[in-house]
Order: C-alpha cells, then sequence, then structure tokens
C-alpha cells in the first residue's frame, strides 16, 4: 500500500510541476519522499528559489505561510491544514502593538514561529540557525524578540544589546524531560548532549551544545563524538541517522509535537491531485510580512 502511495506522489509530482519539503521533525516516510528535508531556513530559501509551480509543505501552517509569503506566484499546498503550532498561536497583532508602544525605540525581531500578519508588524524574522546574526543586523541597540522566550533568552546571553522578550514558549520544546536527559546521559556517558534552544535554560546548562536543528547536523559532522542524544523534537532522529548511519543517536527530554505528525502520504497524494489545500494569505498583509521574511533569508545562518 505505501509503495502505491509513493509511487502516485511522485508520478503527480513530476505531472504537476511540484517539489516536496518536509522539515527534519516530520515522520520517516514523508522525510523519504521529500526531495528537501531541512530546517525552517533552508526549507525558506528553497521556497524562495524553486523553479516548480507548486511547493508542497510538509511541516506546519507558519511554514507554508513563509513559502507562500516568499512565492506568492507559486501554488503552496499545505497536506494537513490542521497542522498549526501552539508557540505561533501564543502571539497576535494588538498584543504585539501594545509592546511595542512601551518599547518605541525597539525594533522587532519575530522568530519565523508565528503567524503571517505578526510578521507583517515586524521589522525582521529569524530562525533558530540566525536569531544571533539577525539580532545583530537590525539597525538598533534595543530589540523586542517574540514569540519564545527561551530562544530570545539564548540570544540574549550573546548579545550587548537591550532585549525585551515575549513571555511564549513552544509546548514540546518547554517541557523538555530533564530527567529523562539525565537518565540518558549516564546510559551513554561517552555522548554527547546537543539541546535546542527552545529548550529551558536548565537544559542548556546539561548540554555540551544548544543549536537549532541544521547547527546539530553541522556539529555532529564535525564532531569527533560517536554517540549523541539530541534534546529537540524525535522526528530528528530518523533525519540524524540517514545524514549519519555510522553515528548512534537517541533522543533525549521526550520532545514531542503532535503538530508535526499530522501530515501523512494519503493526505500529500490526496493534496497533489486536487492541488489544494493552497495557502492563501491577504496580499497586503504578505507584501508587509515579506520585507520581515526577505530578512531573514538573506542574513547567514
Ligand atoms: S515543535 Fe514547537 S515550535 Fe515546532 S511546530 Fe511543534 S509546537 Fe511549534
Amino acid at each position: 500500500m505505501q509503495n502505491k502511495q509513493v509511487s502516485e506522489i511522485l508520478n503527480l509530482k513530476e505531472e504537476k510541476n511540484a517539489v516536496i519539503l518536509a522539515h527534519s521533525y516530520q515522520p520517516p516516510e514523508i522525510q523519504d519522499i521529500a526531495d528537501h528535508v531541512g530546517d525552517s531556513l533552508q526549507l525558506s530559501r528553497i521556497a524562495a528559489s524553486t523553479e516548480s509551480g507548486v511547493i508542497v509543505f510538509c511541516g506546519v501552517r507558519f511554514m507554508a505561510e513563509t513559502a507562500h509569503i516568499l512565492s506568492p506566484d507559486k501554488t503552496v499546498l499545505l497536506p494537513e491544514p490542521d497542522a498549526g503550532c501552539p508557540l505561533a498561536d501564543c502571539i497576535e497583532v494588538p498584543a504585539l502593538r501594545s509592546m511595542q508602544e512601551l518599547y518605541p525605540d525597539a525594533l522587532t525581531v519575530l522568530y519565523v514561529n508565528s503567524p503571517a500578519d505578526v510578521k507583517a508588524e515586524s521589522y525582521a524574522c529569524c530562525t533558530s540557525a540566525n536569531a544571533l546574526e539577525v539580532v545583530e543586523s537590525v539597525p538598533s541597540d534595543e530589540i523586542i524578540f517574540a514569540p519564545d522566550r527561551n530562544l530570545g533568552t539564548f540570544i540574549s546571553r550573546k548579545s550587548d544589546k537591550t532585549f525585551h522578550i515575549w513571555n511564549g514558549a513552544c509546548r514540546s520544546h518547554a517541557i523538555a524531560d530533564l530527567q529523562d536527559m539525565k537518565v540518558r546521559m549516564k546510559e551513554w556517558p561517552d555522548a554527547e548532549l546537543l539541546v535546542h534552544p527552545e529548550t529551558p535554560p536548565e537544559a542548556w546548562e546539561l548540554a555540551h551544545a544548544v543549536l537549532g536543528t541544521g547547527g546539530m547536523i553541522r556539529y555532529i559532522g564535525e564532531s569527533n563524538a560517536e554517540r549523541f542524544i539530541i534534546g529537540t523534537e524525535e522526528g530528528m532522529i530518523y533525519r540524524l541517522k540517514t545524514l549519519y548511519p555510522d553515528r548512534e543517536f537517541t533522543a533525549g527530554g521526550n520532545i514531542y509535537c503532535i503538530n508535526m505528525k499530522m501530515i501523512t502520504l494519503q493526505k500529500i497524494l490526496d493534496s497533489l491531485r486536487e492541488l489544494k489545500p493552497v495557502i492563501e494569505l491577504d496580499p497586503q498583509t504578505r507584501e508587509k510580512a515579506y520585507a520581515a521574511v526577505a530578512r531573514m533569508t538573506k542574513a547567514t545562518g
């Protein structure tokens, strides 16, 4: 059954001139059929430059919206329209505007895990891969950082700028099970623990390195360690095993995002057959958000 679905997807992909992008947290069978698997920054850059007329985004809504903002002339499909992000949902325009009124000299750097209309109110977006570079490139010494408080805190400790940090969090990473990380470290004393900056500061203190998913991939490539405990969403383990079959990986912290598991092969197939659900944004919002998103893709990271 799965093989039949896969070959139908691949045929339709050709027929419709589509590209399939999958985030590293997606389930194995989705990563396997994707043209590109990566972090938010990598996938945004691919979405901006692809020649394909159709982008099938296997991730969550804010990622597909970002692809649409960058490539408005393409058809961007999100095979499961209810795949949302609780972190993105924790910020709304009126509340951000109130914070901006409170700190009129600050410029807003917005984690890309946020809704399009909030992006439209921000100076620049960033991902965990380039948050520091974006913050340093912003022409103000005062920053409003939203919506993830842990990433904001992590970056504020590396920058001399003044930070006003929004009190939001990724529900999956913010409740990372530190006890589980400690148990895994005891079981694999030779392993390096890598954690995502969306995890709480207590996890950073345990870790050998605090990195976004793309940073983890690069770090492992340069490390001499043979075993790694990975403190981010558990889908990343499959990605790492694929990239580094000679190393060993285990998940640490019981970090699981249900929204990242909502897309299935059948939903991709249906989406390609019918060319829906299409991501659509109010054109004014999209155009306003473009400047902030473009600053993110142009920054290094
Ligand atoms: S892992 Fe966290 S930030 Fe990423 S999609 Fe899930 S809830 Fe959102």
